[in-house]
């Protein structure tokens, strides 16, 4: 029986080639999107046409109904969730003075809460079969923070601790919940920074350049994977270095 992963804001980025990745593992995968449609039909018809088992289906992480939809849905077409990878976020750059209160609200609203939404929603699921897997993408900046970055760095730091407090209280129940903290990846989320910014970061990463989106990827994989069953409550940051 192939094993079921939803992914998460899995229309570009780090979502997307994880996505590619768990379809060649055979998975079935679920590429969830919310605003870029194009983009994540596109993925999945070019990896349905390649023979895998793939949806692509719309929901905003920040909506619990539109997510409990996407579980209903899931179940509906492969009747079983193992893996839920919550990578959808969003960020922004700016003056923690000059902060709004809705952009404050709507980092929040993506980058944490939506993790509130997604994983309530897959859990008595995965509770009934005693079996599931849970894997939170956090940042760096979660764990140092980051200057003009606080609400991002604050919803990620948020991650963390959601991610420790439910795998304890959900181990018992054969569930794991493990974080990814990645460092500077080459992604859309980046397209902003100052080359000089991005420059400096790549100064400061000791194996001397930024992460790519599969090696992300393969840290998702290897903590779904069999070798991992005994990993929880962990953050695990591929960084280059950049933070030890
Ligand atoms: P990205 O290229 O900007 O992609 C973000 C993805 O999140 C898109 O697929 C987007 O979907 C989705 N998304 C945003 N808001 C959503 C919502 N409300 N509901 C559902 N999906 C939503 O970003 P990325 O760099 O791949 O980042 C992926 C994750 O890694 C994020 O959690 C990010 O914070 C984290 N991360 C990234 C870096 C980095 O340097 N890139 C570093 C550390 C951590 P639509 O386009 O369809 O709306």
């Amino acid at each position: 029986m192939n094993r079921t992963v939803i992914i998460t804001g899995a229309s570009k980025g780090i979502g997307a080639d994880t996505a590619i990745l768990f379809a060649e593992q055979g998975y079935n995968v679920v590429i969830n999107y919310n605003t870029s449609r194009e983009s994540a039909l596109l993925l999945q018809r070019s990896l349905a046409e390649s023979g895998h088992s793939v949806i692509a289906l719309k929901a905003n992480v920040a909506n619990r109904l539109e997510f409990d939809l996407l579980v209903k849905e899931t179940l509906y077409q492969f009747g079983h969730i193992d893996v839920l990878i919550n990578n959808a976020g969003i960020a922004q750059q700016g003056l923690f003075t000059e902060l709004s209160e809705y952009d404050w609200d709507k980092i929040m609203d993506v980058d944490l809460k939506g993790m509130f939404h997604t994983c309530q929603a897959v859990l008595p699921h995965m509770i009934s079969r005693k079996s599931g897997t849970i894997i939170n993408l956090s940042s760096v900046w979660g764990i140092t923070g980051a200057a003009c970055e606080v609400a991002y760095s604050a919803a990620k730091a948020g991650v963390i601790g959601l991610t420790k407090a439910l795998a304890k209280e959900v181990g018992p129940s054969g569930i794991t919940v493990n974080c990814i903290a990645p460092g500077v990846i080459d992604t859309n989320m980046n397209a902003n920074v100052e080359i000089e910014d991005l420059n400096a970061l790549v100064e400061s990463t000791p194996v001397g350049r930024i992460g790519t989106t599969f090696e992300i990827a393969k840290t998702a994989l290897f903590l779904a994977s069999e070798g991992a069953e005994y990993i929880t409550g962990q953050v695990i940051s591929p960084n280059g270095g950049m933070v030890i």
